[in-house]
């Protein structure tokens, strides 16, 4: 078996977005955690590895980003796709320009592109300036990241700060007049040596029109957008086929760690429809041992599975969340609550558990890791960025959702098992 296009994401949750995207678009995806080590699954267009490099040091990221590259060519892909997040998160040493220019260095490519534009997400690239809806990045809440603070929207320049090699732009004007415009202003830039450039992109039409021009590029960056017309360059149109499932089967459960206001609402959502919910208190754990908040947790839960899908929520307020993290400390209050949230996971497939929501970016992480899960076969698109999966985990089938913090509408709770049905 060969696969068509490989993809290397530099976070999870990012990874599932473009996994999305391209089946949506008529590809058939695995999205791994890490390299996998077993053989691949199940018959492929593109592999999604989900790498966790964002945040590491450049040469961290660079080492892993490569070996993903190995390992996704010794799966036959014909084109690499680096994908990273549509807010364009970096800081001037990286990770963004030092992982490109490695992997062009690897695959002898003289020339990529970038471009976070997204246009469902309403991340839009006008005249090399990033757009968060109607802000400029730089005056949008990426501005104050605590990570990768985003301080200038203008891509090229922040690009160029990350890169060795010269960055430029392909502009919008080019992209209204259509792939042979973009293909002709690719080859001009070559020749006066710009080898990186930034994508002008508002619409969806107008990443549509960009992809025919991308055919024959070793390598694309960018965010899941550019993504959606990918499929087409390898002669696949848009397939129920593609999104297909096997039949889910077992109890429903969701696991709720994140504390962003969309799932808090989700949260709420859920216990007003009189769905049985179990709050998680992480001041508990001062008196208790995880091993015995754990039991209490699988007690209560136990017999609610067989009358319908149950919630187990740790999430919370602002005002909660800063007195849980006063007093047991901002990173041990987060690792201790994924590390319990990991084992009820665990429990809660013991018990027959088949269908399995997992709300936040970490939590998810956290579950999939004591899972055990190293691929997810990607379906049915719930809500933008988050699709239906599935996974074997503790050697038994396993239909899961992993939404970021801020996705889904208020009924994603309920609205995502009922679109499970109809697969
Ligand atoms: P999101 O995608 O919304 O950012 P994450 O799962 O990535 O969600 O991050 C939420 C973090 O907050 C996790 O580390 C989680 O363990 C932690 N957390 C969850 N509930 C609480 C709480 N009640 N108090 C403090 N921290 C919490």
């Amino acid at each position: 078996m060969s696969i068509l296009l490989g993809c290397i994401a530099d976070d999870f949750t990012g990874a599932t977005d473009l996994a999305n995207n391209l089946v949506r678009n008529g590809m058939r995806v695995t999205q791994t955690i890490g390299i996998p080590q077993h053989g691949l699954n199940a018959d492929l267009d593109a592999v999604v590895v989900a790498l966790k490099s964002r945040n590491l040091e450049p040469e961290d990221a660079v080492a892993q980003s490569l070996a993903a590259l190995e390992y996704l060519l010794s799966q036959g892909a014909q084109q690499i796709f680096f994908k990273y997040c549509s807010t364009f998160d970096s800081t001037p040493k990286g990770n963004i320009g030092p992982v490109t220019e490695a992997l062009m260095a690897a695959l002898g490519t003289d020339f990529t592109i970038a471009t976070p534009a997204f246009p469902d997400n309403a991340r839009s690239v006008f005249k090399g300036y990033l757009f968060v809806g109607d802000q400029l990045l730089s005056e949008s809440g990426m501005r104050d990241h605590p990570l990768t603070p985003m301080t200038d929207a203008n891509l090229v320049r922040v690009m160029q700060a990350q890169c060795t090699l010269q960055v430029g732009l392909i502009e919008y004007q080019d992209i209204l007049a259509g792939a042979d415009a973009i293909s002709s202003r690719i080859a001009r830039l070559k020749s006066s040596n710009t080898q990186i450039a930034i994508v002008d992109a508002v619409t969806n039409d107008d990443l549509y029109r960009i992809a025919p021009a991308l055919k024959d590029l070793p390598l694309i960056t960018g965010g899941s957008g550019i993504a959606i017309g990918l499929a087409a360059n390898f002669g696949l149109q848009a397939h129920p086929d593609s999104s297909k499932l096997p039949a889910a089967n077992g109890y429903q459960a969701i696991i709720s760690g994140s504390c962003s206001q969309a799932t808090n609402l989700q949260v709420e959502h859920f216990k007003s429809l009189g769905g049985a919910a179990y709050a998680v208190n992480p001041l508990d754990l001062n008196q208790k041992s995880t091993e015995q908040l754990l039991q209490e947790i699988l007690t209560w839960v136990q017999p609610r599975l067989l009358l319908g899908s149950v919630l187990i929520y740790s999430s919370a307020t602002p005002e909660r969340v800063k007195e849980v993290q006063s007093q047991l400390g901002v990173q041990a209050a987060g690792s201790a609550i994924e590390n319990l949230l990991g084992m009820v996971a665990q429990g809660l497939l013991g018990f027959g558990v088949g269908q399995l929501l997992l709300a936040g970016g970490e939590t998810s992480g956290a579950c999939v890791k004591a899972l055990g899960i190293d691929q997810m076969q990607i379906g049915q698109q719930i809500d933008p960025g988050v699709p239906w999966c599935y996974a074997v985990a503790q050697n038994k089938p396993l239909h899961l959702a992993l939404k970021s913090g801020n996705f889904g509408t208020p009924d994603f709770f309920t609205h995502a098992f009922s679109k499970l049905r109809k697969i």
